[in-house]
């Protein structure tokens, strides 16, 4: 009876480490680890010794005789990852701890207060004599993990316990509602510490370049996310709920959320953490149907399988995608199987699936009243990649709500480099191209992918990048 990973999973990799028999993949040194939408634990090999329960921080690790059956589909996905051999030492390497020169005291900014400076936080306060000091602009802490993670996402968001024992520690200073840039220069930070970590995120979205998008009625997810979880830039803001169907482009895990949110039964929602205006709102909300929309098919949808299984577990929702667009899935592809066995629950509000369609220009006079979508087909590139050719056939959907869920970026940082293209800071393992003592983390080095966890070995390799040069003496 092994143990399984479940879908609260944010590939952090602390159950690595604890593992005895080193049978929890991919790790962070290894090839996979950085697309793996989870990591597996190998059940022929598994022990049982429950260490990783503990190691988890947001409890993903159950034996599985305590699985709920919506979660039983994780034995196969745990198991699945291991049907090829995969060669391994006999325990996972492990990260060598960090060695300042004497005297051994570093002082570092860290701006942001997000998944990414809180780890880059825990890794420069493993150096006994370290202090940081944490600016970020809005009053609460947390960034994405507490304003961006779905609030029926419980046990995802309950990593804030890791982030407020780390913030507990004394050496580090937490300064909020200082937003460096406007509040603090960048200068000023740099005369007060050794370094600077920039660990700003991805704060906006990509717009859709379509006719119509500024119709009222239309508005990106990224602001829906923020609205339902109470950021406190979106409180006033107001969504018309008052139609039968809603419409969201892209589906990517993001608009997965927005459409297990609009669908979800208010009385269902009232037991989250989700916030108390956007509950009353969804209370009076019309809408029956969300339709997410990808412009390529289902094989390549940008959503993941633990997502997924989370949207089909809602028991009172009817997920419906076409028969031929399940076809196009081979049988030993997960999300065939999670899909193919699903129930219909007709009578219940739905969330259907659409592919193969590009949003052409947003209708409507006054409001959205529908979108127009072109028709694709998709085609082998010479490159081996599959991309995506109109056919010249449109059709409308009707809608009087859209949401855009295509992407995030990061934004310019005064004085700071930037890849307009990536939306990113240019730099080399965490070192800012070009300027001194100044680093970055999480999306705004790497661009908007991963997952909470995943921010926490590019944190590492950040500070190694820091610490290296303060003991080279090059942030005196
Ligand atoms: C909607 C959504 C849902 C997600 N759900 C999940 C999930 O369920 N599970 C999962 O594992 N991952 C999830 N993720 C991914 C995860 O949230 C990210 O990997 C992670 O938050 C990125 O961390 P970050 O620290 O780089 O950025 P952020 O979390 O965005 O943190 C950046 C912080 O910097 C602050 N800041 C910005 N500029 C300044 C400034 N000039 N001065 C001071 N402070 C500043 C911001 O206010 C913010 O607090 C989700 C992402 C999104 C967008
Ligand atoms: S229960 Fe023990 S042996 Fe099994 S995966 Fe967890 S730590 Fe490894
Ligand atoms: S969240 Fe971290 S500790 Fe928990 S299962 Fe995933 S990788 Fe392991």
């Amino acid at each position: 009876m092994p143990h399984v990973i479940t879908q609260s999973c944010c590939s952090d990799a602390s159950c690595v480490y604890a593992c005895p028999v080193n049978c929890i993949h991919p790790t962070p040194d290894e090839p996979d680890f950085h697309p793996a939408e989870m990591l597996y634990i190998d059940p022929v090999e598994c022990v049982d010794c429950g260490a990783c329960v503990t190691a988890c921080p947001v409890d993903a690790i159950k034996h599985d005789g305590s699985l709920e059956p919506t979660e039983k589909v994780f034995l196969e996905l745990n198991a699945d990852f291991y049907k090829e051999p995969r060669p391994r030492p006999l325990l996972a390497p492990v990260v060598p701890p960090l060695q300042v020169r004497a005297p051994g005291t570093v002082s570092v900014a860290i701006v942001g207060s997000g998944p990414a400076a809180m780890y880059a936080a825990d890794e420069v306060l493993t150096i006994p004599a370290a202090r940081v000091r944490m600016y970020e602009r809005l009053p609460q802490a947390g960034g994405l993990a507490r304003f961006g993670v779905a609030p029926d996402h419980r046990r995802t968001r309950s990593v804030s316990r890791q982030f407020n024992a780390i913030c507990a520690d004394p050496r580090l200073e937490l300064v909020t509602g200082v937003e460096v840039g406007t509040d603090v220069t960048h200068q000023q930070l740099l005369t007060d510490h050794d370094a600077v970590i920039y660990a700003v995120g991805a704060a906006t979205d990509r717009p859709l370049d379509v006719p119509g998008v500024a119709l009222p009625g239309v508005s990106s997810a990224t602001r829906f996310v923020a609205w339902y979880n109470g950021h406190p830039d979106h409180t006033d803001r107001t969504f018309d709920l008052s139609s039968r169907r809603a419409v969201i482009v892209g589906n990517g895990n993001v608009a997965l959320d927005v459409a297990r949110i609009l669908t979800t039964d208010p009385d269902r929602l009232a037991a989250t953490d989700i916030a108390p205006h956007a509950l009353k709102a969804l209370r009076q909300s019309t809408i029956e149907e969300v339709v997410v929309v990808g412009r390529r098919g289902l094989a390549q949808s940008a959503f993941t399988v633990p997502e997924l299984v989370g949207l089909t577990s809602m028991p009172d929702v009817d997920v419906v995608v076409s028969p031929q667009d399940l076809a196009s899935l081979p049988d030993t592809d997960p999300r065939a199987r999670i899909l193919r066995d699903l129930p219909r629950r007709p009578g219940n509000r739905r969330i259907v699936f659409e592919y193969l369609q590009s949003p052409t220009a947003i209708l409507g006079e006054s409001a959205v009243t529908a979108v127009e979508f072109a028709r694709n087909e998709l085609v082998a590139a010479a490159d081996g990649t599959v991309k995506v050719k109109p056919t010249g056939d449109v059709r409308t959907i009707t809608a009087g709500l859209v949401l855009t869920s295509i992407g995030y970026r990061g934004r310019p940082i005064t004085g700071l480099p930037f890849d307009d293209e990536r939306g990113t800071v240019p730099n080399d393992r965490g070192r800012v191209d070009g300027i001194v003592a100044t680093y970055v983390t999480g999306w705004i080095k790497r661009g908007p992918t991963g997952f909470i966890g995943t921010n926490k070995s590019c944190a590492q390799e950040t500070v190694r990048s820091l610490v290296t040069d303060y003991n080279s003496g090059l942030l005196a």
